[in-house]
């Protein structure tokens, strides 16, 4: 498996967080931060109605700019409150994430309707991060194979494998998101290198290109040893995010 390909990525997952002063703030200091260190990839996802201003803040930067959610509507019509990817790509995106525990528990969207949204990314050559993680009581139920081998197949039916050439996985065990309990980083190279095998018995070179990130309280005391296991290839990161400090240090951590 050639990983020197697997370029890192790091993603800040804002969630409804910061003010328009905020955002600004927060992407100026990134940008002077990133400046310094070019050996992986910086990824903000701000609130969509930050999106516009962002990409202005964005601009002559490395950093690239994605999305929270996607609707899986194509084209316009009356639907209220959904965002299209061609707004997502009419303002400077390039990702969208696609899956996320809070979409998939909060808001019940089931895994064909992530596949949906999956497919609607692509459809409009945005970068799809799909969000595949088990909750605690699966976990402990010893049904956290089962849960992402799931959770990826729904969406490896419909798109088909082609699709993850250009795709970004995210393991976020439901369990470590925002609660400060990260998976060890074996727990976590152990369904990352799950991940990375259903992709395998696919399309073996589409899977040692696959960047699968790692989600789950992910700060810059524990990144380093998270993304040197072998199939973590970067991180999708909630809290910290949010914490210029914090995310370049995480950032740093990739880039070495
Ligand atoms: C997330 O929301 O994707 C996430 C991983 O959050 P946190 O880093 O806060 O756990």
């Amino acid at each position: 498996m050639s990983e020197d390909k697997r370029f890192p990525l790091i993603a800040g997952n804002w969630k409804m967080n910061g003010s328009l002063r905020e955002s600004s703030a927060l992407v100026t200091a990134l940008k002077a931060g990133v400046a310094r260190a070019r050996h992986a990839e910086m990824l903000v996802c701000p609130p969509f109605v930050y999106l516009t201003a962002a990409a202005d803040w964005l601009r002559g930067s490395s950093l690239s700019l994605g999305s929270q959610d996607i609707s899986e509507r194509a084209g316009t019509g009356a639907f209220t409150g959904e965002i299209s990817g061609t707004m997502l790509r009419d303002v400077g995106c390039a990702y969208a994430i696609v899956g996320h525990s809070e979409r998939r528990t909060l808001y019940g969207e089931t895994d064909e309707r992530v596949a949906a949204k999956f497919r609607a990314a692509q459809a409009v050559e945005l970068v799809p991060i799909l969000c595949v993680g088990e909750s605690l009581e699966e976990r402990e139920g010893g049904r956290t194979e089962a849960v992402v081998t799931r959770q990826v197949e729904a969406v490896t039916r419909s798109a088909g494998i082609e699709a993850f050439g250009k795709a970004v996985i995210a393991y976020e065990p439901i369990w470590a998101i925002g609660t400060g309990r990260t998976a060890t980083p074996e727990q976590a190279q152990e369904v990352h290198a799950l991940i990375r095998r259903l992709i395998t018995a696919q399309d073996a070179t589409i899977a040692a290109k696959l960047r699968i990130l790692y989600g789950g309280s992910v700060k810059g005391a524990n990144a380093r040893e998270l993304l040197a296991q072998r199939d973590i290839d970067g991180g999708l990161v909630g809290g910290a995010s949010l914490d210029a400090k914090d995310f370049l240090t995480i950032f740093e951590a990739a880039a070495e």
